[in-house]
């Protein structure tokens, strides 16, 4: 059975400025080295905006902090003319090891579909990033369905078209109804979902990856709930937004147990 790290990842969305994330990541820095031997086993990663990458990097690597960190987007072009957007090359200059891909932000607010994530599944790949596919349902899509995997498993199976098996990849399972709202989903919905995910996953890239590969559950983990999705076997870690925003709640939830 392949072993799969619990990954607890912090997505910061737009939120601090320069120096507020210069402040947040020393100050996160100093809270896991105290508690550094309660979390040995569970990877920590922060996705900040693409201008605080940077001073991750000088923070985690002056600190010697085993904190992974990504970005929360990228371009499916590698370089040119497309003004405003960051090259997965860019991200992997920096040290990053992991980048988001079709976070239901960018899928509502930004109109990216399925062939847009496939591409930039496909870019983060080449440039040596780990993509974290963000796939989930609407609160429409739940209630117009008798299977809640439906939607999920569509955009996990069109998201990793390309993929090889043996890949190094993650899977985000995100409702949206759940994202910032409060309403967490309930630990067996999540791992009804989860479940589906991975079968998906041994169907497209075969038993073997599926087993390796981790999904994370995403939306409105919170430290009060986030012991009871952990229990869930399909669920190897969370994506946390809201209480990511907060030394106090990401570092209990990454003390989860
Ligand atoms: C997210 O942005 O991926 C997320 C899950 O947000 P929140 O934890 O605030 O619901």
């Amino acid at each position: 059975v392949a072993s799969r790290t619990p990954l607890m990842a912090g997505n910061w969305k737009m939120n601090f400025n320069h120096l507020q994330a210069i402040a947040f990541v020393q100050k996160l820095a100093w809270t896991l080295k105290d508690v550094k031997h309660d979390f040995d086993d569970v990877e920590v990663a922060v996705f900040p905006p693409f201008t605080d990458i940077r001073s991750v990097q000088t923070i985690t690597q002056a600190d010697n902090l085993d904190v992974a960190y990504g970005a929360q987007d990228l371009s499916e072009h590698d370089s040119g003319a497309y003004t405003g957007d960051i090259s997965g090359d860019f991200i992997a200059t920096l040290g990053a090891r992991y980048v988001l891909v079709g976070h239901s932000e960018r899928r509502t607010i930004h109109g990216e579909g399925d062939d847009v994530c496939r591409a930039k599944v496909n870019a983060a790949l080449r440039h040596g990033l780990v993509p974290v596919l963000c796939v989930g349902e609407s609160l429409e899509e739940r209630e117009a369905t008798s299977n809640p995997a439906e939607v999920s498993i569509a955009q996990l199976k069109a998201g990793l078209a390309d993929v090889k098996p043996g890949t190094d990849i993650v899977i985000a399972y995100e409702p949206v109804w759940a994202i910032g709202t409060g309403k967490v989903a309930t630990a067996e919905q999540a791992q009804e979902v989860c479940a589906a995910l991975r079968v998906a996953l041994a169907e497209q890239l075969g038993d073997e990856t599926a087993a390796a590969t981790r999904i994370l559950y995403g939306g409105s983990v919170k430290p009060d709930n986030v012991a009871s999705i952990m229990r869930e076997p399909d669920i190897d870690g969370a994506l946390v937004g809201g209480a990511s925003l907060s030394i106090e709640d990401f570092s209990s939830i990454i003390r989860y147990r």
